[in-house]
């Protein structure tokens, strides 16, 4: 089974890249990042507040949750692709992805999907410290925080830059001071400072380390 785990923090190219490396190897990706989301959104419908631990799990371990081919996302039979972006789940999600139980069940369920698909590329924070260890290859995608807020204020264009950026301190602070799994970079990472590379001089870098790690 050939896992590639691209892990790294919002704004650093993780979905571009993982997409596009996916697509030139020819594995299925799978966007983790997206699964908090859904935890998150499952649980605001359900009226559930974020900090509610032990029914946030609960809900975590209950949802039916489908990652389709087509890249969209269905939470208990909705189509939640939209609303998984939103800036309620957006606020919400890092609380969320620090609850140990949910972790422990979307891990199960990320290599419940590795298995099922023979292997993938993985987009996440903990794919090649805690998820796949052994992947054949561990990509860390790093950028400057402005440029990192930059990029993602272009693709979420009704907030103010200044909204996304603390918005994504605020993640940042919170991925990488949880006890449980906190964003880093595996040792054994290829680390990319992606901040002043074009897509495809990234996509080249991490399909070379591959070509090389095979
Ligand atoms: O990648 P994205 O920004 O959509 O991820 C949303 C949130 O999900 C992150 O800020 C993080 O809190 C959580 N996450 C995680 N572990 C992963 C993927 C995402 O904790 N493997």
């Amino acid at each position: 089974m050939k896992v590639i785990a691209i892990d790294g923090p919002a704004g650093s190219g993780k979905s571009t890249v993982a997409r596009a490396v996916a697509d030139s190897v020819g594995l299925p990706y799978l966007d983790t990042g997206a699964m908090y989301r859904s935890v998150a959104f499952a649980a605001l419908r359900r009226g559930a507040d974020p900090d509610e631990a032990g029914k946030v799990a609960q809900i975590a371990r209950s949802m039916a949750l489908d990652m389709r081919n087509d890249g969209t996302v269905w939470v208990d039979g909705v189509d939640a692709s939209i609303e998984i972006r939103g800036p309620e789940v957006t606020r919400a999600v890092s609380i969320v992805a620090a609850n140990s139980e949910v972790r422990s069940e979307m891990r199960d369920r990320q290599r419940a999907w590795a298995i099922e698909h023979g292997g993938g590329v993985m987009e996440g924070r903990d794919i090649g410290t805690v998820v796949f260890p052994d992947a054949e290859l561990k990509v860390y995608l790093d950028a400057r925080p402005d440029v990192r807020a930059d990029r993602r204020s272009k693709e979420v264009t009704d907030l103010a830059y200044e909204t996304v950026a603390a918005d994504i301190a605020r993640r940042d602070a919170l991925d990488q001071g949880r006890e449980d799994s906190p964003l880093t970079a595996a040792p054994d990472a290829v680390v990319i400072d992606t901040s002043d590379l074009s897509v495809a001089q990234i996509v080249d870098r991490v399909v070379s380390a591959l070509d090389r790690a095979s």
